[in-house]
């Protein structure tokens, strides 16, 4: 009978052919058998409503969960996914959920007799339940089932294991606990056992964006395509420049650079999993190699993985770490309400152009550079409106095409000074930060094309410039571009002493003693 030897790899994250552990255990599920037993293999990818349905009140053109910029970086890598796995024989089977996911997978499970299940392990809440739901019911079914730890370079659950049950909540300790990651494993084969029968399953090809019914999506397209071979291609070519690899001070990075951005732009092929990380981690290793010298963690590009890989760890061990409740990590911190300012914010309509061309760039590219993110997040939170980090992580996390729940909420904690660092009186300028490195403001006219003729003088403060200049510029501020909702040099004044009493008030919680009597036990 072929039903004892079909396995099935239910893809996620892990949109890949290289270093899948998952992928790799399935192809080889009943090699031992001999002959007479033929193999199948079902590569499968479920369509998730939950992801995908279009939300027609969003605040842009998208699903609840996620903006098209990162719908259609899913569908291209799917697409590409499906094409890799046609050379080897195969194709990918996308079926659609009507409800819930886990329950398209265990119906699949059953209807095709599979007897082993490959899946990535996924340290993410929602993933977690919903993986549980399907293990539970393979197991009772009978179906072997294979989880391999394949998204990040090590284990999570290893180092919390490794570091006495608690996650490393310094990026220090987390380096000297876990050492050098696994080898990726990247042998490379010809061909892939066949497809078994689908009976009644309707297969799919992978939709367009267009199809998704998503309204007006002419905006401009982000210039990342979504795939394993554009992840390998764009990380050949970010470490053919050995000199640059070694020189890699994260820091010293031009946040505005945006032709040609001045990181990797590998994020969204590791979110989706279209690069290993694993694979990139030995590819720099293998520079390393070959240069004199080169820089190191923190601040180096290997030290970018293990900033990935700590807030992996440290998101899996810390219960509630999506939210300030509940959240033994995160300073309870009175943010204000505020939806006028929030909203000012999220659509880029602050009168600050450093902030609104970065939040237009997040809109339309879903990408934008780590120090640009800084600037926006301290500006909604800490540095200028005081509002709740958890409403900037959800703009991020629907609109980013690296969205990546670990990775973001650990930022939105760091950035907002509710955890990780606690230097609160350090703000960002949203008129002199960005000048330093782009002081025409060509990225500024670039993404806020209404202020491209403003002149330099005034590119970032233009609700300074006489109106005379506003009128040759065609902007008149207050009508064509906004004036500034929040004047930063009292805002941030205001900031910091909120913060300031938010901290004194969270020392007084964690030791209610403090302040109070002094005790004379020492
Ligand atoms: P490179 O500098 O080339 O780094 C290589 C890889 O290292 C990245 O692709 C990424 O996987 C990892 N990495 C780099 N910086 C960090 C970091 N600070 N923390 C963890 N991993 C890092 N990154 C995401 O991938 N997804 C997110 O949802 C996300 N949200 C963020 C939210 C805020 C408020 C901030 C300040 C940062 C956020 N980042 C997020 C981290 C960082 O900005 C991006 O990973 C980085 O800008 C991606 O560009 P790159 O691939 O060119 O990075």
């Amino acid at each position: 009978a072929t039903a004892a030897t079909a396995a099935m790899v239910w893809f996620r994250k892990g949109l890949r052919v290289h270093d899948n552990p998952a992928l790799d255990a399935a192809r080889r599920y009943g090699a031992g058998a001999g002959a007479a037993s033929a193999r199948l293999l079902y590569p499968v990818f479920v369509l998730d409503p939950r992801y995908l349905r279009p939300d027609p009140v969003a605040a842009s053109p998208g699903s609840a969960r996620a903006g098209v910029a990162r719908i259609r970086f899913l569908l291209e890598s799917l697409s590409d996914l499906d094409a890799r796995l046609r050379r080897l024989g195969s194709r990918l089977l996308i079926l659609r959920a009507r409800h819930d996911v886990a329950d398209a997978v265990c119906a699949a499970l059953k209807d095709w007799n599979i007897g082993k299940l490959c899946f990535e392990s996924d340290t993410e809440p929602y993933a977690q339940a919903r993986d549980k739901k399907v293990t539970d019911f393979a197991l009772a079914s009978g179906i072997e089932v294979f989880t391999p730890v394949s998204h990040t370079l090590f284990d999570p659950a290893e180092i919390i294991k490794k570091n006495g049950g608690r996650p490393p909540l310094t990026y220090q300790s987390f380096v000297s606990i876990a050492g050098e990651p696994p080898d990726p494993a990247m042998e490379e084969y010809s061909e892939l056992p066949p497809l078994g029968d689908t009976g009644e399953y309707e297969l799919l090809p992978v939709p367009t964006v267009e199809e998704l019914g998503y309204g007006d999506i002419s905006q401009e397209i982000p210039p990342f395509r979504g795939g394993e071979t554009e992840a390998l291609r764009r990380m050949k070519e970010s470490l053919q420049n050995k000199e640059w690899v070694a020189k890699f001070e994260k820091p010293k990075g031009d946040p505005s650079a945006f032709l040609k951005p001045s990181t990797t732009v590998l994020s969204p092929y590791l979110k989706s999993g279209c690069l290993s990380s694993r694979y990139f981690y030995h590819c720099i290793q293998d520079v390393y190699k070959s240069v004199r010298n080169h820089t190191k963690p923190p601040v180096s590009l290997i030290g970018q993985l293990l900033w990935r890989d700590f807030f992996y760890t440290v998101s899996y061990g810390t219960p509630n770490f999506d939210r300030m409740k509940g959240n033994k990590i995160c300073k309870q911190i009175p943010w204000s309400e505020n939806e006028e300012l929030f909203v000012a914010w999220r659509d880029g309509q602050t009168g600050y152009p450093w902030i609104d061309a970065i939040m237009i760039q997040l809109r339309k590219w879903g990408w934008m550079h780590h120090l640009a993110r800084h600037s926006v997040a301290c500006f909604l939170t800490r540095g200028d409106m005081f509002i709740h980090w958890e409403k900037g992580r959800d703009v991020f996390e629907r609109l980013l095409i690296d969205s990546d729940w670990a990775i973001n909420n650990g930022n939105w904690l760091w950035l907002s000074c509710s955890s990780f660092f606690y230097q609160y009186h350090r703000i960002y300028s949203p008129i002199t930060f960005g000048k330093k490195y782009d002081p025409n403001g060509n990225y500024i006219r670039h993404f806020i094309p209404v202020l491209k003729d403003m002149p330099r003088e005034y590119i970032y403060e233009p609700w300074t410039a006489p109106i005379s200049i506003q009128k040759k510029a065609n902007c008149i501020i207050g009508k064509d571009y906004p004036k500034p909702v929040v004047d930063h040099e009292t805002a941030s004044k205001e900031c910091r002493k909120r913060m300031g009493e938010a901290y004194a008030s969270s020392r007084l919680d964690a030791n209610p003693t403090k302040g109070k009597t002094l005790n004379s036990s020492r």
